[in-house]
């Protein structure tokens, strides 16, 4: 195994690991420490660094929890990241949390804090109203304010003060590491072959359950070795994805798509990058979050800014990647995923962007459909674009492409 694959497994091993062992053992060895679970999409971790507090995303159990007693307590058309979240707190398997906070982002999670509060005996519950419109001039003062009570919740949680200065230190901490986040991305933009979506993928969700400290080593060696890495571009098209800003589908999905496709941008795991540049690093720490949240944040399903329209977003994210294609992508039972996917297409068929429907659920294990899907679209749109060019090459005209 060389060192790339090295530090991809283990990211995969930790992103994988349902029990989780890694935070269990960074519990143990410090005395009085906490650790704080938060659901997806975004969560301020600066305050919970601050803290001394190992903040980790609970993204469910993905294909590797089975549902025996979460399904009862859920109706059936629930997207499947909140009864799997929930599987893991019914099988003791957050025993380790003191704390959990939910954001009511949609229908299906603004139920999670109450479930979890009333299912996980000991877990100090709470709920972070993020501003649903971040338009009006009274979100960032709203948001301020929001945090400080959270900063309250988790003094009360660890038994002491969080000062600014030490939010501040974590912010610059957790700029760093977006800081190299945004690298890999443009590595993988720039050179696909050389940072694959999965790699990409399991780096920066590992990045959401371990120390930012030790993550931060762990991406200067993978940049380091992705930028020396040996390759040349295979026959693939060049693909977006959207549609994993929350619940996330399986590592085995974006390897199949893979296969036929490079994916040179996604909205995965977004949380970890939703803010989308550094956070002021010597103002008042509170306030720099709550702006940058606000007007310092990529567009995404759950937050709503009439300014920019979301599909405005994801034609830039296709331009600077340089895509040809769009894979639209939402979780199964995703309501804001499903309503966002209706306004990406309309824009993309008015833009002439080809774009590929499929959903997922992080639950699936099979991915023979997947793989033919994406297969067919490929080579469908390279069928056309072989056409193109000898079509312009010849004189002859082309047939409107029908992957379209
Ligand atoms: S996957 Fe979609 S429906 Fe489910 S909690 Fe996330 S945003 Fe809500």
């Amino acid at each position: 195994m060389n060192d790339i694959d090295r530090i991809v497994t283990a990211c995969q091993d930790l992103v994988q690991d349902v029990s989780f062992e890694a935070a269990r053992k960074w519990k143990a060895a410090r005395s009085g420490r906490k650790v704080i679970g938060y659901f997806p999409v975004y969560f301020p971790v600066e305050l919970a660094h601050a803290a001394g507090m190992l903040p980790i995303a609970i993204y469910g159990g993905g294909n590797r929890v089975a549902l025996k007693q979460a399904d009862t307590h859920m109706y059936s058309f629930m997207c499947s990241i909140c009864k799997s979240t929930l599987e893991l707190g019914l099988s003791k398997r957050l025993d380790f949390l003191d704390v959990f906070v939910g954001t009511p982002i949609c229908d299906a999670a603004r139920h999670m804090p109450g479930l979890m509060e009333r299912n996980v005996p000991g877990l100090l519950v709470d709920i972070l109203y993020l501003p649903a419109n971040t338009r009006t001039g009274l979100a960032v003062p709203y948001l301020r304010r929001e945090f400080d009570r959270l900063r309250s919740l988790l003094e009360s949680a660890v038994g002491h003060s969080i000062s600014d200065e030490a939010i501040r230190d974590s912010i610059r901490l957790y700029n760093l590491s977006r800081r190299l986040v945004r690298e890999v991305y443009a590595l993988r933009r720039q050179a696909p072959w050389c940072v694959s979506a999965s790699e990409c993928y399991s780096l920066v969700r590992a990045g959401m359950l371990m120390p930012v400290d030790e993550h931060i080593p762990l991406l200067r060696e993978f940049l380091d070795l992705a930028a020396k890495r040996e390759g040349r571009p295979l026959d693939k098209i060049r693909v977006v994805y959207e549609g994993g800003f929350c619940e996330q589908p399986p590592i085995e999905f974006i390897r199949a798509i893979e296969e036929a496709c490079y994916v040179v941008d996604d909205d995965f795991a977004l949380g970890a990058r939703l803010i989308s540049a550094d956070v002021p690093e010597d103002a008042d720490p509170l306030s720099s979050l709550a702006e940058s949240y606000c007007n310092g944040s990529s567009y995404s399903s759950v937050q709503h800014d009439m300014r920019h329209l979301k599909s405005d977003g994801l034609m830039k994210k296709y331009r600077s990647a340089n895509a040809e294609a769009i894979i639209l992508s939402p979780a199964k039972f995703c309501e804001p995923g499903l309503d966002d996917q209706v306004h990406h297409l309309k824009r993309a068929e008015k833009e002439g962007i080809a774009c590929l429907q499929m959903e997922f659920q992080e639950r699936m294990k099979d991915f023979d459909g997947v793989r033919t899907q994406t297969e067919t679209f490929a080579e469908a749109l390279l069928f056309y674009a072989n056409e193109a060019t000898d079509a312009s090459e010849t004189g002859t005209a082309v047939a409107e492409g029908v992957a379209r």
